[in-house]
């Protein structure tokens, strides 16, 4: 079954998506909606107040037909934590791990032929029509998961251009770990501010030398035979695909990192061999080219081990290799 891969990431949805309402306290039965458009009050403190979160995460059709998910508790996990952090109704894990495999099974024709998959977007929303809420969370919600068929957008050799930014951060820093629309709102200056003046894809973000994370993508430096990568703190987003790849990189041998480190032992390291990947549910791994600091551009000269774990975890997700972390969800 031979479907088009849409040309641009997330621009073509299934036709109808699972909603469910908070309200009176309780998580409302799951309803079946058309996709095109959503009915809101104009007042709706998300459109507010920001009382919005998200999650991203694929499901994949492997070679013998089966169709899985890929680490579902994960991102259940983290989105009641966002809501929680953002003071929303914690999503019921049950009911939404169930609209995530009931929106896979009904849409998993549409998911175009290997290297492409289905990219769920749950979204949870603040839906109180009361804009004298400023200082007060929203009493009701709406959770939506939205499916997309998407291709494998990661080309080969592609330039990734990465700023290295010392003076602004991407976000609050107590808001990091939140997966929140507010926080890629927060970080659009400089990011669209490094596309115009530096031609960059991304800004890593590096508040007084701390290397964290890029607007959308975390970050993992790999010197010889070990990834150096930041620890775990409320100022940047828990990646999934992070925490995939390391455990990837343990079982090949590799020794893993978890500490801070500063834009001058990046330097140091990339002009002396290093490689440096991006991760994240979109594109998995993206081997970075280059970066641009304190207005020099410095090359990566390789990008070979950040490719081979790359496939490394797509061989898992595409049932090329064995799941030994349990990591996938047969959905159908
Ligand atoms: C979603 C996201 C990531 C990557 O998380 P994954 O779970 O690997 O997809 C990294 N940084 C930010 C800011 C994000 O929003």
């Amino acid at each position: 079954m031979s479907r088009p891969v849409p040309a641009v990431f997330g621009s073509v949805f299934h036709a109808q998506m699972p909603v469910t309402a908070y309200k009176n306290q309780a998580w409302q039965p799951v309803e079946w909606q058309p996709s095109q458009t959503l009915a809101l009050p104009p007042g709706a403190h998300a459109l507010h107040y920001g009382s919005e979160c998200f999650e991203g995460l694929k499901a994949f059709r492997q070679a013998g037909g089966k169709t899985v998910l890929f680490r579902p508790e994960a991102n259940i996990a983290r989105m009641r934590q966002s809501a929680q952090i953002l003071r929303l109704p914690q999503p019921d894990a049950a009911i939404f791990r169930d609209m995530l495999l009931q929106l896979v099974r009904r849409a998993a024709d549409e998911i175009p032929d290997a290297p492409a998959a289905l990219y769920l977007r749950p979204t949870l929303i603040g839906t109180d029509p009361v804009i004298g809420k400023a200082g007060a969370p929203s009493d009701t919600a709406l959770l939506y998961i939205l499916a997309s068929p998407v291709g494998d957008y990661f080309k080969a050799g592609s330039p990734v251009k990465i700023l290295v930014e010392t003076e602004h951060i991407r976000c609050a820093p107590h808001m990091g770990r939140v997966k929140c629309g507010g926080n890629y709102a927060s970080a659009m200056p400089w990011v669209l501010k490094a596309k115009a003046e530096h031609g960059a894809n991304q800004v890593l973000f590096c508040p007084n030398g701390d290397v964290q994370e890029t607007g959308a993508s975390n970050f993992i430096l790999i010197k010889d035979n070990e990834l150096i990568t930041k620890p775990l703190t409320d100022e940047f987003l828990h990646g999934i695909t992070r925490d995939s790849v390391l455990t990837v990189a343990r079982d090949a041998g590799y020794t893993i990192s978890e500490r801070n480190f500063t834009v001058a032992e990046l330097q140091e390291a990339v002009e002396n061999g290093a490689e440096a990947i991006l991760t994240g549910t979109a594109a998995v791994i993206s081997p970075v080219t280059s970066f641009v600091i304190g207005g020099r551009e410095i090359p990566v000269q390789n990008t070979e081990r950040g490719y081979a774990l790359r496939k490394a975890l797509t061989d898992i997700q595409y049932g090329h290799s064995e799941d030994k972390h349990g990591w996938l969800v047969e959905v159908c």
